[in-house]
């Protein structure tokens, strides 16, 4: 780290002409946080839940998930946490659960498809998740929608263990439920999603379904380009719709913390980036790095 970052690490991130930014974390595992300090980050904007699904053990049961949650809200010490659902399946496949045959992976069962074709393996990560959301700010997101159906039957799932659990005595709350945007056709309707609480746009799925380019097959890794200016044209109306229809909109995808595309991402509206945990400090140093310019 650069004795600039170091800097601005423990300031809150501020554009050279005083916007204030929110620079959130992604977490794909809980150990990451060990070496962290929370008062460098506005909290948890992404946690990647498949970490707890590639155990030899087996899938996790509630009390595994609500723990590993736990610890997590713990750590964020008040701080905003966003929960994701599953997302197995493109380049997360995750063995027995996960469709070993399909031809295309990136199109088929992942994510909130693969959850809603397994509802009782659903039901246990939305228990483990409403039981974690009463210790804090938990938000619950889902990733890879594709029609606001699927948000729908998430949320009458959620609704259902909310119910089950109080039934049950056991505290819980029922969390905000918000959406991934990395399909195309979310980033291209947003108000038609409007039953999602809040949108955080995945710029890693969306640049590849975007530019029709993989982002795990290197040969075609200069056409899987976030900077193509059609990833900022999505980007610019999710935000404005975001505005107009009263939802929160971030971005969690590894576009948020490359410099040369924090000036457009400002620009744009976003007050809020998530990143991965050893770039804090280069993400809000180009932050500080952008002004005027920017809008
Ligand atoms: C994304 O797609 O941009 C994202 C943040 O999610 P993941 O990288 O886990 O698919
Ligand atoms: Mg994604």
């Amino acid at each position: 780290r650069s004795g600039r970052e170091d800097a601005v690490l423990r300031l809150p991130a501020r554009t050279r002409d005083g916007r204030r930014l929110s620079v959130m974390i992604n977490v794909a595992e809980p150990e990451e946080l060990d070496a962290l300090d929370p008062t460098t980050c506005d909290g948890i904007g992404l946690v990647r839940t498949e970490f707890l699904f590639h155990r030899p053990q087996g899938l996790p049961d509630e009390e595994t998930q609500y723990r590993a949650y736990r610890r997590i809200v713990e750590w964020a010490a008040g701080r905003p946490n966003v929960l994701r659902t599953l997302d197995a399946g493109g380049d997360k496949p995750v063995p027995g659960l996960t469709i070993d045959d399909e031809s295309n992976p990136f199109l088929g069962t992942r994510g909130i498809r693969l959850s809603l074709a397994c509802p009782d393996v659903f039901m246990v990560q939305l228990r483990a998740m409403a039981r974690a959301a009463a210790l804090g700010d938990v938000k619950v997101m889902l990733p890879m929608v594709t029609v606001p159906q699927e948000i729908d039957q998430a949320a009458a799932l959620l609704n259902r263990a909310v119910a089950d659990l109080e039934a049950e005595g056991v505290a819980c709350r029922r969390p905000a439920l918000g959406i991934m945007v990395e399909v195309p056709a979310v980033a291209i309707e947003p108000a038609l999603y409007a039953n999602a609480d809040f949108f955080s746009i995945g710029s890693n799925d969306l640049t590849q379904y975007v530019t029709a380019s993989a982002r795990d097959i290197a040969a075609v890794s200069t056409l899987n380009d976030a900077g193509h200016p059609a990833i900022l044209s999505l980007i610019r109306r999710v935000v404005d719709v975001g505005r107009e229809i009263g939802r929160d909109v971030s971005l969690c995808g590894d576009m948020g913390s490359d410099p040369a595309h924090i000036p457009a991402l400002v620009g744009a509206g976003l007050a809020t980036l998530s990143v991965a945990p050893p770039l804090v400090g280069r993400t809000k140093l180009a932050i500080a790095e952008t002004g005027a310019e920017a809008s």
